[in-house]
């Protein structure tokens, strides 16, 4: 089975070499990548009307004989129109495809052919919109098959250069050879549970005779990803079980000093999950945990409690963050608040490299102090999993708002410990998230992981006030600033990056790999915002400007300016979106808020009311959103992700790339049920075989989701 499935594309005598760049780029390489680069719906052109019947502004599927075929050119509108008349017993329809001025060799006239499409009405004239088309045989009977028309047709996902015309011509072939293989899933889970078998979910959810089929295959493809993922991370998890750990006993004079030195009291929820990873962190078994908990929920304490338990005990603390302002705001956290305990704090980022009692220092120094055990707490970004970071005896990895679980970080910072045991032992790891998961997502990623919620706000914590601000609200937005700012306070303002960047550069990636437009217009649109503002609204305050395209050095300088109040207004990308503290800013304005996705919004918002102060979220919108609405109802994150859940579907909002998982497997997790079956018979499986050592072909399926998976 394999080597027939795993042929390369470019042995497709269709696919030339520009086709196989464009497949590839979407990561289709192999006959089974194409098989399964599935459609996202269907068109229902399964019913043949009379072209009679035809009425304006409906779809429909059409036959006849083509009367006329001609191209017009339009130079001043630079449009080509391609026009083709067909008639049946009953009429005559007019058809018209702009731009596509290749079309008119597809037409001769007395072909019959089939068109689907919206008839529309112009100046009185009445044709076929850009229908799909299809030449159809004469000679043939009446069982024609049909490709493009006159049956559900699937629609492919959009991208630029493929269309789903392309690809329905491509693929419609290849079913009856590949077809009849062997179905990668046990058959006794097929039985169990009544799926599809795979050569007929392979036909049904490309050319599917029904809807019902169509639905039929996808939940079978959906339960076979989930599948092999529960069986990875939960091999994963077996393995990881065997791995060991030092056992840091859990210092209580040492804990209740530290907890006495805080500005404030622990809530309980902080003060529970503290406590179980810090009984997690005594067993000579790594820990794997996620807190998780809202935006100001108080996670940094959590961590910092069990870094210190760590370093008082002789052991060395790896922390990894996303961004280097956060590393810096750790950074300086952490030195203040374990002044008193004397724990050695460093920082390594690409620009940023210093350590709590000697302030800034070489890297190589930095790089001296972790190799030979004299920093307890090393932060940074990922530039501490890069060559020549080495630690003496690194036993705790902690990673913050990293998207991911982070087994593969862990690894590769554990890579360079130093320890002379003869045993290779794993760091324990805690990683953080505000990122509000369902569980079934939670139980699909992360497998058997442990999972802690902080689901507890600080006491005294005022909601922010939020409100949608309309082009007309704007200058009173602005004085209500102003007013905010003269009382003491401080501002953000955020800009989002302009509308058809996300596609513009998927398109400039397509034809042009080397082509970078990463934050390029966010940065513009930041520049220009600061310049009104400095200049024409706010000429009387200090604004101060942030974007991921300033040296480091620099960014630096701003974030500590506005930390220490120098800075009234902030304007920035959405570089500030994680993890900032600023318990002095009162105001979170956000331009052309309806940009944003919610969970972003909700970021933003968790920027402010982190101090004693009433906090305002102003969201600026000429199109005030369903979403702007949610955020006005709720303020808490997972109230809002399943808002979320509900408005745009769970591969939006969670977004599939991120978690590697393709779009099917996303539609599926709200199906809970779907997700037990699949745990259930990996469990299974594994029970009998851990290792997978009997079942090569799941293993190598294993293999492949663990590379998709685990690339960043
Ligand atoms: P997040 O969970 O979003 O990472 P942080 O750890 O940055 O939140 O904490 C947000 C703010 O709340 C910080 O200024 C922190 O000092 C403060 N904080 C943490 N715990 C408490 C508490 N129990 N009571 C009051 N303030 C707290
Ligand atoms: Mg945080």
């Amino acid at each position: 089975m394999p080597s027939k499935l795993s042929q390369e594309i470019k042995n497709i005598p269709k696919i030339g070499p520009a086709y196989q760049a464009r497949l590839e780029h979407l990561g289709i390489k192999t006959v089974k990548d194409l098989l399964y680069h599935f459609p996202t719906r269907y068109e229902d052109f399964s019913t043949r009307i009379n072209i009679a019947d035809l009425k304006v502004e409906e779809t429909a599927c059409v036959q006849g004989i083509v009367e006329s075929v001609k191209m017009v050119r339009v130079w001043k509108r630079h449009l080509t129109i391609t026009e083709i008349v067909i008639s049946d017993e009953t009429g005559k329809v007019k058809a018209l495809w702009f731009n596509q001025p290749y079309l008119a060799g597809s037409f001769k006239k007395g072909m019959t052919v089939c068109l689907a499409g919206k008839l529309v009405e112009r100046k009185s004239s009445r044709y076929l919109s850009n229908p799909m088309y299809e030449k159809v045989n004469d000679s043939a009977d009446d069982e024609i098959d049909l490709t493009h028309t006159g049956r559900l047709v699937p629609i492919y996902p959009q991208t630029a250069g493929l269309s789903s015309r392309w690809l329905r011509y491509v693929i419609k072939p290849l079913l009856a050879n590949y077809t009849n293989l062997p179905d990668p899933l046990p058959n006794a889970t097929i039985t169990a549970y009544e799926f599809m078998p795979w050569g007929e979910a392979v036909k049904q959810i490309h050319f599917p005779e029904s809807l019902d089929a169509a639905r039929g295959a996808r939940k079978r493809f959906a339960f076979e990803e989930l599948f092999f993922i529960q069986l990875s991370v939960l091999r994963e998890r077996i393995r990881l079980n065997n791995e060991r750990a030092d056992a840091i006993a859990m210092d209580l004079p040492l804990i209740q000093d530290f907890t006495k030195s805080l500005p404030f009291r622990l809530t309980e929820a902080q003060r529970v999950s503290s406590y179980r990873i810090l009984k997690d962190m005594e067993k000579n078994q790594p820990m794997n945990r996620l807190l998780q908990g809202d935006v100001g929920s108080g996670k940094t304490i959590v961590a910092m409690m069990a870094a210190l338990n760590a370093a008082k005990a002789g052991y060395q603390t790896a922390f990894m963050v996303p961004t280097e302002i956060l590393a810096t705001q750790h950074y300086e956290t952490f030195s203040k608040i374990l002044k008193p305990f004397g724990v050695e704090t460093g920082i390594l980022c690409a620009k940023h490299t210093a350590v709590s009692s000697f302030g800034q220092v070489s890297k190589s120094t930095v790089l001296e102090l972790a190799k030979n055990g004299k920093i307890g707490i090393l932060i940074g970004t990922n530039a501490l999993i890069q060559k020549g970071v080495s630690f003496k005896k690194l036993a705790f990895v902690i990673l913050d708002e990293q998207h991911r679980f982070g087994v593969e970080q862990r690894a590769a910072l554990a890579k360079n410990n130093q320890t002379k045991k003869k045993e290779k032992l794993t760091p324990h790891l805690l990683s953080m998230t505000a990122t509000p998961i369902p569980r079934s997502l939670a139980l699909t990623i992360y497998g058997d992981l442990d999972l802690t919620l902080l689901d507890e706000m600080p006491k005294g914590r005022k909601i922010v006030e939020t409100k949608i601000i309309k082009p007309d609200g704007r200058a009173a937005a602005y004085e209500f600033i102003r007013s905010e700012i003269k009382n003491g306070r401080q501002a953000f303002m955020v800009c989002p990056r302009i509308e058809g960047d996300e596609e513009e550069k998927r398109d400039a990636i397509l034809f042009d790999p080397k082509a970078d437009y990463s934050g390029a217009e966010a940065v513009k649109a930041v520049k220009e915002e600061y310049e009104k503002l400095s200049k024409e609204v706010f000429p009387d305050l200090c604004v101060g400007m942030l974007h991921g395209k300033m040296k480091a050095g620099e960014k630096q300088e701003v974030m500590e300016k506005f930390k220490q109040g120098a800075i009234d207004l902030l304007v920035s990308t959405s570089v500030i979106e994680v993890g900032i503290d600023i318990p002095n800013a009162s105001i979170m304005a956000i331009e052309g808020s309806h940009k944003f996705g919610l969970a972003q919004l909700h970021q933003f918002r968790g920027r402010v009311g982190r101090g004693e102060h009433q906090s305002y979220c102003l969201l600026f919108s000429d199109y005030p959103t369903r979403r702007l609405s949610a955020l006005l109802k709720y303020d808490n994150g997972f109230e809002l992700a399943e808002k979320d859940l509900e408005i745009r579907g769970p591969g939006e909002v969670f977004g599939s790339q991120q978690w590697g998982m393709p779009d099917l497997v996303m539609a599926s997790l709200a199906d809970v049920f779907l997700v037990e079956k699949s745990r259930n018979a990996a469990k299974g499986i594994l029970s009998r075989d851990p290792t997978l050592e009997n079942h090569p072909q799941l293993l190598e399926r294993v293999k492949q989701i663990k590379q998709r998976t685990h690339l960043e």
